[in-house]
């Protein structure tokens, strides 16, 4: 098969999808590699690496789509990547169609066959195409958090781990998933005082047996939560409720009862995040303050470390990759129920379920 892939073009998108030890992969197995020039620039991958193992490099994202069959990318494409796919192409990347029409018709209408990262799934109810992410976004929340704490951003002038003598700062992590689990190690790790709110119980004993010593758990009621907030010099917003926008656990009146510049970093900010006073920022201009207390709300924090980020997400995509090309879409999907469930799109229908009822259209 060949398999192409593109500089990705959504704004301050450096990731890529394909590395060139994925490319040599996938070379490996007998397929042909075509990659947009440029394309894995951002990630600190020069064409001359992609070159050195096999890989063919075209000028324009129209010349991939025409020369391959399956196109591997990692954000959803946008209007003008959507009009070139075609009939029988096989998408695969990020697609999040539920909340966005005007794609989802688009892919609709191109016949292409689109398999989407964040609807995979694994043997243990989890979604390993999103997992790596949250691992990133997790382990940079309190090094972001860290940094809006500085006085220069209006923090409140609080080392993470403090000094012989003087106390390390308090962080309070609402959400003990993914997300929570990772911030909650870099945060301890960092010498803070560290403690771990969750909704589930069976969650608040595993990371309790597994972490004991680095940080505390606490189940997440009302009234635990108000004392943490109220403590705490650094809040970091991990929930998730699947499907649902988050809950906004942290109200305007809350803040309040916050030390003055305590830094909040709503790292579920993409499910519209679990402060009442969080809004979505960029890296460009990340945080803003509200009552004095400091919110780090970036949307796409994984972008931050594009280097990381692209080789974890490669990490977990390459064996879908190769089963794909290997196989075919229609064979790897009937092998593995778990990429099946990745299906979104195919021959001008939606597949998957849950996507069609958000939108009111067939599935
Ligand atoms: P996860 O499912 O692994 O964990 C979520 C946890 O929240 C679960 O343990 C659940 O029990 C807990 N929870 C639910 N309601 C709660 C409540 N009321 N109080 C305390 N805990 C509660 O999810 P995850 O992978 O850790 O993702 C967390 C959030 O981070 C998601 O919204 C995800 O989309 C987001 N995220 C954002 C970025 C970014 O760049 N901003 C990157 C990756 C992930």
């Amino acid at each position: 098969m060949k398999v192409g892939c593109i500089r990705e073009i959504k704004a301050q998108e450096f990731r890529v999808g394909l590395t060139p030890g994925a490319a040599q992969e996938v070379i490996a197995n007998g397929h042909d590699v075509v990659i947009e020039a440029g394309a894995g620039v951002g990630s600190g991958y020069p064409d001359d690496d992609y070159r050195a193992v096999g890989a063919q490099i075209a000028p324009t994202a129209q010349a991939v789509f025409d020369l391959a069959e399956m196109i591997v990318k990692v954000k959803e494409p946008q209007p003008a990547e959507r009009a070139m796919l075609r009939p029988g192409q096989v998408l695969f990347a990020y697609l999040h169609l539920a909340p966005d029409r005007a794609q989802t018709e688009d892919l609709i209408k191109s016949g292409a066959t689109c398999i989407a990262f964040e609807t995979v799934t694994d043997a243990n109810r989890g979604l390993p195409l999103l997992a790596p992410m949250s691992e990133v976004a997790g382990k940079l929340a309190p090094q972001m958090g860290a940094w809006t704490l500085q006085k220069a951003n209006g923090g409140r002038g609080v080392l993470m781990g403090g000094v012989p003598g003087v106390s390390p700062a308090r962080v309070a992590v609402i959400g003990g998933g993914v997300v929570g689990t990772n911030a909650a190690r870099v945060a301890a790790g960092m010498g803070a005082d560290v403690v771990v709110l969750d909704r589930s119980v069976a969650r608040l004993r595993y990371l309790d047996e597994v972490y004991a010593g680095q940080f505390r758990t606490l189940y997440s009621s009302s009234a635990n939560l108000a004392e943490q907030i109220a403590s705490a010099d650094m809040v970091i917003g991990a929930v998730l409720i699947p499907g649902a926008a988050a809950p906004k656990l942290v109200t305007r009146a809350m803040l309040a009862t916050m030390k003055p510049g305590a830094a909040i970093v709503d790292v579920a900010i993409d499910q519209g995040g679990c402060f009442e006073t969080s809004h979505a920022t960029t890296h460009q201009d990340p945080i803003f303050e509200v009552d004095g207390i400091l919110h780090y709300c970036v949307a796409n924090m994984p972008g931050a470390v594009a280097r990381t980020s692209t080789q974890a997400l490669g990490n977990a995509t390459l064996p879908f990759v190769v089963a794909l090309a290997n196989k075919g879409w229609r064979q790897a999907c009937r092998d593995d129920a778990h990429l099946r469930a990745g299906l979104n799109v195919h021959a001008g229908q939606i597949t998957c379920p849950p996507v069609g009822e958000a939108l009111g259209l067939p599935a």
